[in-house]
């Protein structure tokens, strides 16, 4: 049997009279960029995720530059932030000029190790930015409270988690900002690139607002400096459609979740994900730990045995050669370091059949029991 990664050919053709009819529209009317629908979309996702504001974006990574520079992020500053994550996060840091200071994870969530993040605030932290990663919060009451010990802003990374919640608020009303990403493989998956940035704070939308679109909001008259990061109006036909399923896509993702805790209960040599208590993971990824060094060896017998998986992520960033100049060596994040090469995303999507679930976890069995 075959077992694909993600199936967004499957969601398309479910979707394709409502899908079709929206770009039949825009290429009638010929209005490709913040338009309507783009208005539509902000105010249907803002509800979703419970935020006050949500502006639409051209990507995550957009968005979480733009969050930190709207905010004075800078040159000389320091921001906070785990070490494994999707490299966007970092780079987001590194655009404002600004320096991310890496943190090794969490033993058993694999989110940011929030026990270690006390020990890297200096005179130039300015801002902790905690990744809800593989679609589960992290753990945001110890990071909020030393955010306010040390007045450090906080803001977060939701790119991996659409409607994820922590002790029962939902992400995005935990930081200044929030990121999102609307990459096509994630929970709510655009047709190209997308992202955007929801906060509470109506200041700071204002200025979102104008810098998304080059700091302005009247044709060319241009208020402060920004960039083109603005969102189309393709992309938002599609995430406005989507997000029609959004619950019940989320809600199937844990049901998935739910039927792998119970197939690969008791399998020796892996160890499954752990939930962080008062956490609602939305299972953008099921990753599971590897022991014993086998991964690899799992992940091409799996392979052999036509089920795709995924690694999230090989290396580190801190070893990524983008941040070389660092020096951070290996050994840096033993952490880190030992779960990039424990870690194995396994297939999982709204559409998934339980008898592909049922296979994927008799390999897995079979693999290691015989
Ligand atoms: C996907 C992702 C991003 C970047 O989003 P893009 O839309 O691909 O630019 C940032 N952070 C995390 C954690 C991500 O998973």
């Amino acid at each position: 049997m075959k077992v694909p990664f993600v199936d967004l050919r499957g969601q398309y053709l479910r979707l394709k009279p409502e899908l079709d009819a929206a770009f039949q529209d825009i290429f009638e009317r010929t209005a490709f960029i913040s338009g309507k629908y783009v208005a539509a979309f902000e105010k249907a996702f803002a509800e979703a995720q419970k935020v006050k504001y949500f502006a639409g974006m051209s990507s995550g990574t957009d968005a979480v530059h733009l969050m930190l520079w709207a905010c004075g992020v800078k040159a000389g500053d320091e921001v906070i932030v785990p070490v494994n994550t999707f490299i966007a996060t970092a780079e987001g840091i590194s655009l404002c000029g600004a320096t991310p200071v890496f943190v090794d994870n969490d033993p058993d969530t694999y989110t940011i190790d929030v026990h270690q993040i006390e020990g890297k605030i200096t005179t130039k932290t300015v801002a902790i930015l905690p990744v809800h990663l593989y679609g589960q919060p992290a753990d945001m009451d110890p990071i909020l409270d030393l955010a306010s010990r040390h007045g450090l802003a906080v803001f977060e990374d939701a790119c991996q988690a659409h409607l994820a919640a922590y002790k029962g608020r939902a992400v995005g009303l935990f930081g200044r900002a929030t990121a999102f990403s609307f990459f096509p493989g994630k929970n709510l998956g655009a047709y190209g690139e997308a992202g955007g940035l929801a906060t509470n704070d109506d200041e700071l939308y204002q200025k979102i607002y104008r810098m998304r679109g080059h700091g302005s909001v009247e044709r060319y008259v241009h208020e402060i400096i920004g960039h083109n990061y603005r969102m189309e109006e393709i992309q938002a036909a599609v995430l406005l459609t989507k997000l029609r399923y959004l619950e019940e896509w989320t809600a199937r993702r844990k049901a998935i979740a739910s039927l792998y805790d119970e197939l690969l209960k008791g399998v020796d040599g892996i160890v499954l994900p752990r939930r962080l208590p008062g956490a609602d993971h939305v299972y953008h990824l099921y990753v599971i730990r590897v022991e014993g060094g086998r991964r690899d060896e799992l992940q091409n017998y799996l392979k052999s045995q036509e089920i795709d998986t995924g690694l999230h992520y090989p290396i580190p960033i801190h070893l990524q050669k983008a941040y070389a100049a660092f020096g951070h060596g290996k050994g840096s994040f033993p952490v880190a370091e030992r779960q990039a090469s424990a870690l194995l995303s396994l297939p999982l999507y709204p559409e998934m059949e339980r008898d592909k679930v049922e296979y994927v976890c008799e390999r897995i069995r079979s693999y290691f029991h015989g």
